[in-house]
């Protein structure tokens, strides 16, 4: 079984980093990718909030950059799934594929995944008016139209933080009533630039090269209605990719716990980037958790070996 002081499992944002300064630190280092490198970041057509771009940068050459740099310091990369991992004494077993691998520390990377409407248009428009990230993607609506559909927390804060940004927006849910907090429900209902559409579901995302429209139907009455939007902004669910990760290792539903050293609760092993319970999902935060998980592992290392 071959042997590595680290396997960073994701080449995303967070695993790239976490590679990086555990190779620059001088640990032998496996990173596991299932597919491409990048991540989500392959998923982004243009990222304008990672600082460094003034004018923006493509995800998929963000991509590209941050695997040149880590391919500047050899290591292996496999490119297969983690299918399970088990510890035995200090040591962490990791199956890629159909073989088994070892290292001292682990770092967790897998990210996570948003769970889509399932409606038609709505695959075909991504990074094309249909987003998942307010946050990213807000700015592009600036002055537009566009809707919002879920109707938990994080649709309503997301509605929130877009309707400062937009010129109108029409909020979709399909039960009667929403789900998040009573202080963001309140708000919601009461602001001027929102319209609020509840036991109504999103039948199709259309439009041409771009979002023009969503058609609603409201459950009640059965009726369909056309909505013209510039942007649809899908709010209802996300997971972490955890399939794979040991029960033992705590979380919640938001996600793998950590402290501020991106510890999980088994010594040896350290989660970094979306994967983690947290509100910020972003390049930047995923980069800084890489860092921090990289450079905890690397203290853990030494003490291992003391
Ligand atoms: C459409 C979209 C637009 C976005 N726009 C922006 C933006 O403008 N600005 C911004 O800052 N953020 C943006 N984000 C968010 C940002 O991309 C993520 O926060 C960031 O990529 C998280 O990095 P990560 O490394 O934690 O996880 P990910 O990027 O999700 O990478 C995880 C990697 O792990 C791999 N993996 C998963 N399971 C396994 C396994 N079992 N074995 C091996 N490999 C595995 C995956 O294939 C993936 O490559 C956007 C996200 C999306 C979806």
């Amino acid at each position: 079984m071959k042997s590595y002081d680290a396997v960073v499992i994701g080449g995303g944002p967070a695993g790239m980093t976490a590679a990086l300064y555990l190779l620059r630190a001088g640990a032998s280092v496996a990173l596991v990718e299932k597919l491409s490198p990048g991540g989500q970041v392959l998923m982004t057509s243009e990222i304008e909030n990672y600082p460094g771009f003034p004018k923006g940068i493509k995800g998929y050459e963000l991509a590209d950059l941050m695997t040149a740099h880590v391919g500047v310091y050899p290591h292996d990369t496999l490119n297969d799934e983690v299918r399970e991992i088990r510890t035995v004494g200090k040591r962490h077993q990791i199956l890629v594929g159909s073989d088994w691998i070892e290292a001292k520390a682990v770092i967790l990377c897998s990210g996570a995944r948003y769970r889509k409407l399932g409606v038609p248009g709505e695959e075909a428009f991504i990074g094309r008016g249909v987003s998942y990230c307010a946050l990213c993607d807000g700015n592009f609506f600036r002055d537009r139209e566009v809707a919002v559909v879920g109707g938990g927390n994080s649709a309503l804060e997301e509605a929130l933080y877009l309707s400062r940004l937009v010129k109108k927006l029409h909020l979709i849910h399909r039960r009667d009533e929403f789900r998040g907090c009573k202080c963001y429900q309140d708000k919601c209902l009461a602001h001027p630039k929102m319209a609020v559409r509840t036991s109504s579901v999103v039948q199709e995302i259309a439009g041409d090269t771009e979002v023009r429209a969503v058609l609603v139907k409201n459950l009640k009455s059965g009726e369909v209605s056309e909505i013209p939007v510039d942007g649809v902004f899908i709010f209802v669910g996300f997971e972490p990719v955890i399939e794979f990760v040991p029960e033992t290792v705590a979380r919640d539903k938001g996600g793998l716990i950590t402290d501020c050293e991106m510890r999980t609760n088994v010594p040896g092993i350290f989660a970094a980037g979306d994967i983690r319970s947290k509100n910020c999902r972003q390049v930047a935060t995923a980069v800084g958790d890489g860092a921090t998980a990289a450079t905890a592992a690397f203290a853990y290392l030494e003490q291992l070996d003391a």
